[in-house]
């Protein structure tokens, strides 16, 4: 697209807690945030625009450095500008779609450097709807209709049928699309619907139980929407080995075994744990003592197993590799583990939980690890 340039007079310049701003005229910049656009970007001479706001009807341009002349050529981004106003267009003719065919209303519009959104109500749409007006809107996108910008006065808006309209005073903006939509408007537009390009509905989501905040491209954010989508399905269908439209099956094909897998697993690791408890079990002496190496969450399933055993002796597990101690009490051990062991945890350091039947204690260095075992084996002994 052609850079919009033009000669303008500095006629304030100014600095401010944001940055260095100027004032131009004519002020072409269209400002972030109006009529919830992002707003333009391009040179004042040298200086770089870097962001803007309206403030009193004036467009403060904040900028690198200061302009050198009063008197100036100025530039905007083209391409900027024709985004902008392709995925303004689009919410015109997406808005002008939803509320004639479909009796649903936008009531917000917002475009970021990323998304562009429009809140609808109702709240709750169905799928089917939302493509039917997104094939609607395409239509128009192709049927390539003029969008005809013109001012009007009060008396003559009175007598359009505006979807979109605010009180103002003095001259009216009016932006016309044929057939399509006729709205009060001051943001910027392209001249004709096909250089929205494809808009494609990409997200929604529901805001404040309220509305219903729908996401939208057009223009070159729909090629770079579909050329993300397109990459990521190629690079999965590559890794799972298949086609791209065969993937749902797959994925959930895997997913149902992986829910198997883990179960099988959890069924396994259960009999494992089985076998150790009767074993130690049936050990004989004073106590029963064994190493494991298990994460935490089998270390424990396993104490609180040995905890509800039968039995009259304290159980005490380790494992080296996780430089954790756990020990368990038989049901017919009156052994006190919360009053017996502190030492655990303040003497050498432990981070775990304790309870009146089993304890389990991390310790954070070997040596801390090495001398708790020996002290609780100790103590467990001369306890029986
Ligand atoms: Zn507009």
């Amino acid at each position: 697209m052609k850079h919009i340039e033009f000669k303008a007079k500095i006629i304030e310049k100014g600095k401010n807690e944001k940055g260095k701003f100027v004032v131009l005229e004519p002020g072409k910049f269209y400002p972030d945030g109006k009529g919830g656009q992002i707003g333009d970007r391009g040179f004042i001479g040298e200086a770089k625009v870097l962001f803007s706001e309206e403030n009193n009807g004036k467009t403060l341009l904040y900028t690198d450095k200061f302009p050198e002349r009063e008197e100036i050529l100025c530039r905007i981004d083209g391409n900027r500008r024709h985004t902008i106003s392709a995925l303004h267009t689009a919410q015109h003719i997406l808005s002008a779609v939803l509320e004639d065919r479909f009796g649903i209303k936008t009531e917000a519009f917002h475009m970021s450097e990323s998304t562009c959104t429009i809140d609808v109500a109702p709240v709750s749409v169905s799928a089917e709807t939302l493509e039917k007006a997104e094939g609607i809107a395409n239509e128009i996108v192709f049927a390539n209709l003029p969008v005809k910008k013109y001012y009007a006065n009060k008396e003559e808006t009175e007598k359009m049928n505006l979807r979109s309209k605010h009180e103002v005073s003095g001259k009216i903006r009016i932006v016309e699309i044929p057939g399509v939509d006729i709205s009060m408007c001051g943001g910027t537009h392209v001249d004709f619907t096909g250089e929205v390009g494809l808009i494609k509905i990409v997200k929604k989501e529901k805001v404040k139980k309220q509305y219903l905040r729908l996401y939208f491209t057009a223009e070159k954010r729909t090629l770079s929407y579909i050329r993300e989508l397109s990459n990521i399905a190629n690079a999965v269908s590559e890794t799972l080995t298949c086609g791209v439209s065969e993937l749902p099956e797959k994925i959930n094909k895997m997913l149902s075994e992986i829910k198997s897998l883990k179960k099988e697993n959890k069924n396994l690791k259960l009999n494992a744990l089985k076998d150790i408890v009767s074993e130690l079990s049936a050990e004989k002496g004073v106590i029963s003592e064994r190493e494991i190496d298990f994460e935490k969450g089998d270390f424990m399933t396993l104490l609180a197993m040995l905890s509800r055993e039968e039995s009259g002796k304290p159980f005490l597990i380790f494992s080296k590799k996780g430089k954790s101690v756990g020990i368990a009490r038989g049901k017919n051990c009156a052994l006190d583990l919360k009053e017996n062991f502190p030492e655990l945890f303040d003497k050498f350091k432990g981070k775990g939980i304790v309870k009146n039947a089993f304890l389990y204690a991390e310790f954070g260095s070997k040596e801390n690890f090495e001398n708790a075992l020996e002290f609780a084996r100790a103590k467990l002994k001369n306890h029986g």
